[in-house]
């Protein structure tokens, strides 16, 4: 049995602190893959018509815009949420655990929306003088689901966007602000190789597609090793292979599906044009023939300047100085919160969540974070706004728009 740890109540306002824990709880144990969040909406919904938060839903899907401050503010701030689960089957003893096989919030989108819905109520205690636009946007661990929210128009007429990520690389009552490039581009692929079967025991008489898909994640794995600067970060996983139908018949097909990620644009450009170049000549190789799937790139994140000042004071606001840090050299990951920062002006942040050694990290079936993260994440959601929007017209702000 795994050790689970319930944080207890302690933020200024446990009220909202239990209330937060309560929505994550319920978002855990009825968690929806990518895109079909639709329970998971009207959920959020239910929370909203209880704040008494107008809405509009359905947008990229079951994706939600609510709004809340004067409607004829010259300035919105949009926030932004994931609301999708993984497919993977949970292995804690949560009281709270998925009860759905296959499905987890291993990622912490269940609090990300509960943070967000957290600071829609302290936002509403406020006098605001601009509008928050908050975003529930599904689809995130697919890649586009943000894309999916721009193109139904929830970014228009925004100021500035801000969003933050669960993080349990660092300690609780952390945010990590960093300007410039935080996640790496993502661009996921998908090789068909096509063979011909037969008998397990007449090779002569096929063409085998696991044997030359062997090859080629094998060959793969040069790329980064010899191809790419080694000052440059490069990864490329191949993370699901399926070929064959029992043992003594030679697969006529063999489906590689991976992801390569880079902080630099001419190390991406190596690796895609190095893994178009393998795929082929592995088919001539092998004598198969190959079909490469490059799908819809995730770009990287890129903190823009001045968001990244707002970011920064707001934390600074909330927390000890000294908790508001920096998370290293970017991480591999991709995030497509950087749909939104090709658009306008924003930053996503990272809030420590650790707990405890036995914790699996993000996208493992023993995931789980500090709750108490929820307390800090609503906090800085709230203050962003408030930041960005009393300071909107000082110089700081401005310079280097
Ligand atoms: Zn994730
Ligand atoms: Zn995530």
């Amino acid at each position: 049995m795994k050790r689970h740890h319930v944080s207890k109540p302690d933020s200024s306002d446990p009220q909202l602190f239990a209330w937060m824990c309560e929505i994550r709880r319920f978002l855990h144990q009825n968690p929806e893959l990518s895109f079909c969040e639709f329970e998971t909406a009207k959920y959020i919904q239910e929370k909203l018509n209880e704040l008494g938060i107008s809405f509009r839903s359905g947008l990229g899907g079951t994706g939600i815009l609510a709004e809340i401050g004067p409607a004829d503010a010259l300035l919105t701030v949009g926030l932004r949420a994931d609301m999708d689960a993984l497919p993977i089957t949970e292995d804690t003893d949560l009281p709270f655990a998925s009860a759905k096989p296959g499905c987890m919030h291993a990622c912490g989108h269940d609090g990300h929306i509960a943070m967000l819905l957290g600071a829609a109520r302290i936002l509403l205690q406020k006098d605001l003088s601009c509008r928050v636009r908050l975003l529930f946007q599904p689809g995130e661990e697919q890649g586009n689901g943000a894309l999916k929210m721009i193109e139904a128009g929830a970014i228009d007429d925004l100021a500035a966007i801000f969003g933050g990520h669960i993080d349990t690389h660092f300690a609780t009552g952390a945010i990590t602000v960093d300007e410039g490039i935080i996640c790496a581009s993502a661009d996921p692929f998908e090789i068909r190789l096509h063979g011909k079967s037969g008998h397990a025991a007449r090779p002569h008489e096929t063409k085998d597609a696991i044997v030359a898909a062997a090859g080629l994640i094998t060959s793969l794995q040069s790329l980064v090793a010899r191809e790419v600067n080694p000052n440059q970060s490069a990864v490329l996983t191949v993370g699901r292979i399926r070929a064959g139908e029992t043992h003594n018949v030679i697969a006529d097909e063999a489906i590689i599906e991976g992801t390569v990620r880079s902080t630099h644009p001419e190390a991406r450009q190596y690796m895609l044009e190095g893994l178009r170049r393998m795929v082929q000549g592995n088919a001539s190789l092998y004598g198969i023939t190959a079909d490469l799937d490059l799908r819809e790139c995730l770009p990287a994140v890129i903190n823009r300047k001045v968001a990244t000042t707002v970011a920064r004071d707001a934390a600074e606001t909330i927390i000890p100085a000294k908790n508001v840090i920096s998370q290293g050299p970017s991480s591999l990951g991709g995030e497509d919160f950087a749909f939104y920062l090709q658009k306008i002006e924003g930053c996503l942040v990272r809030f420590g969540a650790r707990l405890t050694d036995e914790t699996g990290p993000a996208h493992s079936s023993t995931f789980d974070f500090d709750e108490k993260v929820l307390t800090v994440g609503a906090a800085w959601y709230a203050q962003v706004v408030l930041q960005f929007c009393t300071h909107r017209k000082k110089s700081k702000y401005l310079s280097g728009d």
